[in-house]
Parts: structure tokens; sequence; C-alpha cells
């Protein structure tokens, strides 16, 4: 396992169940040794307050973060799953967004290092693909949340959860009525095995959960759910914010035999289980 830890923490692996061998603790964009049969590429930011905290650095994690990987992978041998992201969609035109939706992205906007980095990822995975005959698998992941997420991630879940727990407003960005589709983390951990396991691929795939919410309806099931009646806190739409997102999974379905198992509620009660026990603990 590789991780440099930017946007995430060794206490989570800590409580896992199996045991980490070989932790490599590096930028991914660095050069890797080793030898390898399968390789999950799941390296960089994916929140827009992290990603774009360092731009710069983000695109360079996405292309060439994946360039190293995919040398990685062909030196190796090794199939790999790349991480993507519905972020290649931009702001979408198409609803429900089906894989071959080209998207509408800007390309000199502040969520551009993420989206445009992600894009030049893929790009980069084809071509390997094509030309270099390694086996890649991109998966194209919708927001994903659960236990264990930093209280300071700064996606919608965490942040409403977490305010939720602590007795403040829940802040909504814009009028609310913007739309996402949260899959919870086993489903799609779930999605990322099958996605390494399968015989067979057809690139790339959709991985998340096609419910979808509107930030105002899922402000009020976080309030309902915490018994919070503090009234929102309406903050200005960060700019490129895409107003509807939500994926058109027939083709996990259909090649992967996958779906979602853990409707939104769920999902929030036992995201919400979580930092009520890390509050408690102060522990992070
Ligand atoms: N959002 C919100 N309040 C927050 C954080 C995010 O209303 O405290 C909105 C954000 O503007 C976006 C949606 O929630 O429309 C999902 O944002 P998130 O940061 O979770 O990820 P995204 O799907 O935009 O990458």
């Amino acid at each position: 396992m590789l991780d440099n830890f930017r946007t995430g923490s060794r206490k989570n692996l800590r409580s896992g169940t199996g045991t980490i061998r070989n932790l490599l603790e590096q930028n991914v964009s660095d050069p890797i040794a080793g030898c390898f049969d399968g390789i999950f590429h799941l390296a960089c930011p994916a929140s827009p307050v992290h990603y774009q905290a360092d731009p710069v650095e983000t695109f360079r994690t996405a292309v060439w973060g994946t360039y190293q990987v995919l040398e990685l992978a062909r030196e190796s041998g090794a199939r790999v799953v790349i991480a993507s992201t519905s972020e290649v969609y931009g702001n979408p035109l198409v609803h429900p967004q089906t894989e071959d939706y080209f998207g509408n992205v800007n390309p000199i906007g502040l969520r551009s290092c993420y989206d445009e980095g992600k894009r030049g990822g893929e790009t980069l995975a084809m071509d390997y693909a094509r030309t270099r005959a390694v086996d890649v698998r991109i998966v194209r992941i919708f927001n994903t949340y659960g236990p264990r997420m930093m209280f300071d991630d700064g996606r919608v879940v965490s942040n409403f959860c977490h305010q939720a727990l602590l007795g403040e407003p829940l802040t909504v960005y814009g009028d609310g009525s913007q739309t996402r589709s949260f899959c919870y983390v086993s489903d799609m951990v779930d999605g990322l095995i099958r996605g390494i396991t399968s015989p067979v691929f057809d690139n790339p795939v959709n991985l998340g959960n096609p419910e979808e919410f509107s930030m105002i309806e899922l402000a009020k099931l976080v309030g309902e759910l915490t018994g919070s009646t503090r009234p929102l806190r309406f903050l200005p739409l960060p700019s490129d914010d895409p107003s509807r997102r939500r994926p058109d999974i027939s083709k996990a379905r259909k090649l992967l035999g996958w779906e979602p198992r853990i409707p939104v509620r769920e999902g929030l009660i036992r995201t919400l289980a979580d930092f009520r026990t890390r509050l408690g603990r102060n522990a992070d």
C-alpha cells in the first residue's frame, strides 16, 4: 500500500481487519518500486476543498501520478483499476450520466485541476491500454461517503453529519436545489473489487448510487436522523458547482453484477454512529 496521507489518516489503517504489509509512505507522483499482480490507483484528493487547496499538485497527481502507476503496471504486467470520477462529466447536460456522454467541463475554472486532471488520467490509461497492452479498468466514482471520513473533509455528507452532531447549523451552498447521488463506502469497495476481478471489462464504468438527493433533502434527512433543529445556513454556491448528478449504472449492473445495497438513510445512520463515537473520544 502506498499513501502520502495528505487527506488520509494512519488511524484508519489501524482499525481495519487485515494487516497492512509494506506500507510505502510516498507521493504517487514519485517513481514507485516493486512488482505487482493488481493495482488499485485511488491516489488524489477528491474533496473540492482539498483538491483546490493546491491545484497544481492536484493536477500533477491526477496526470503524472497516473503515469507512474501505469508505468508500474506495464513493468509488472499488472491489471490496474484507475479511480476516475463523475467530475469528468462536469456540469452535465445529459441526465442521468451514461458512460458515453463526453461531459461539459470548464477547462480553466477552479474545479479544472481535478476535472481535467482526471480526464487526462483517463486519456493516459486508455493509451496505455491501446499502445502498451496494459489491462486498465477505469471506474468513474460518484460522491462516496461513510465512517472514518475526516471531519474536515469538506464534502457535504461529512460536513452535515459533523455540524448536526455539534449542534451547529448545516451549511447549504446556493439554494440547495443542486443534486448529488451518494454511495456508501462498502458498496464502492465491492464495486472496485469486482472491477479488478471481473474477467471482462469495457472502459469506462460508472460506480455510484443512483438515488438522487437535493442538498435541501439531504439536510432534512440528516436533521431528522440527528434531531437537529437549527435553521439551515445558506452560503454562496462555489463556482462551477454542478447542478445535477446521477449515475446511470446499467453497465456496472450488466458487466460486474454490481449495484449499491446500502440506501442513503442506512448509510447515514452508520456514518453518524461512527462520527458520534469519534467525537465522543475527541480522537480526530
Ligand atoms: N455542499 C453544501 N454544503 C456543504 C458542502 C457542500 O451544500 O457544507 C454542496 C456543494 O455545493 C455541492 C454538493 O453539496 O453542490 C456536493 O458537494 P461535495 O463537496 O460533497 O462534492 P462534489 O460532489 O461537488 O464534488
